[in-house]
């Protein structure tokens, strides 16, 4: 059975489409990557998939339920990270995982017996009386995410979970979704950090305004979709160097006082540049942020 089947669906606010016709298929066992600028639609596709608002037109089937109508069965095996931690700040630790286990109908005793796998999960042993306020924001996100599997969820929705973390608190963050990865759970992850989402996701769903504008694994929407070396280049001279840079570059882009060279022999470029001693240069192989800049362009959204 696959977790999460949407199909045609569609929702417009104040006669704007926001989720426009949109397809999505979820294997189980993987992770699978919701990618899109702001406004693009990531969170209300969440919401439709959830239960939480209905469709205008479409469907949703959620762990085999359709929904909104069955929305309460369902939701039994799916784990939610919300964008914004909703910790009850009046309560420690422990009692935060007891309040949100009563939702899902379990029983004081059951979620107790999980509490011991949950904080080492989220690497906070030995937190479980610590009052929220005393938890930094590494700690919180990842009680979010213990949270999130009180009621050992098949299918975990993540939108946006390391936003405003430091690498150290990010790392652990990964390390603990690669796990449920591990255990066979699926994954949809939001993500606007296009490492986050190369590291984890097996499958990516690039959105723009609302439909899936391509699918694939990291690996082939890097291949498909892009040269394979990027060359950005800076500093005194740029305008002359642009002048001459389509002979040696497949594709260029400016950003800013920046220069993205696109091409398949990065050695020619970086051969030439060394002839224009004001330039400054970084060589690298292409990775999924030029493809997402590529498919969903520089301009900001919002
Ligand atoms: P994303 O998560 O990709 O940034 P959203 O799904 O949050 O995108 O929003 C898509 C668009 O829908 C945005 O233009 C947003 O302002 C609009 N939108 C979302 N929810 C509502 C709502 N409840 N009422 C009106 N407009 C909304």
């Amino acid at each position: 059975m696959l977790p999460l089947i949407l199909r045609g669906l569609t929702k417009s606010y104040g006669g704007a489409r926001v989720v426009d016709g949109l397809d999505l298929e979820l294997e189980p066992g993987r992770c699978h990557g919701l990618l899109g600028p702001n406004g693009a639609g990531k969170t209300t596709t969440l919401r439709l998939a959830l239960g939480l608002i209905g469709a205008d037109a479409g469907s949703v089937d959620l762990l085999g339920y359709p929904m909104p109508a069955q929305a309460a069965l369902a939701r039994r095996k799916v784990g939610v990270v919300p964008q914004i931690d909703s910790l009850d700040p009046d309560f420690t630790v422990r009692e935060n995982l007891l309040t949100y286990g009563r939702y899902f109908g379990m029983k004081g005793r059951e979620i107790e017996a999980r509490i011991p796998y949950l904080l080492e999960f989220s690497g906070l042993a030995g937190k479980a009386d610590a009052p929220i306020n005393n938890l930094s924001g590494g700690m919180k996100r990842r009680l979010t995410l213990a949270r999130a599997l009180v009621n050992d969820p098949d299918l975990i929705f993540l939108d946006e979970p390391t936003t405003g973390l430091d690498p150290q608190a990010r790392h652990l963050i990964w390390q603990g979704l690669r796990r449920l990865i591990g255990q066979g759970r699926t994954l949809l992850l939001t993500t606007h950090f296009m490492d986050e989402a190369e590291r984890l996701c097996d499958v990516i769903s690039v959105l723009d305004q609302g439909r899936v504008i391509v699918r694939g694994s990291p690996r082939e929407l890097i291949r498909q979709h892009i040269e394979p070396h990027v060359v950005e280049i800076f500093g005194d001279g740029l305008s002359e160097w642009q002048t001459c840079a389509s002979t040696f570059c497949r594709r260029c882009e400016t950003a800013g006082e920046t220069l993205f060279c696109y091409t398949d022999a990065p050695e020619k470029v970086v051969e030439e540049l060394e002839n224009h001693p004001g330039l400054r240069y970084l060589h690298r192989p292409a990775n999924l942020e030029d493809v997402f800049l590529k498919l969903t362009g520089r301009d900001l959204r919002d």
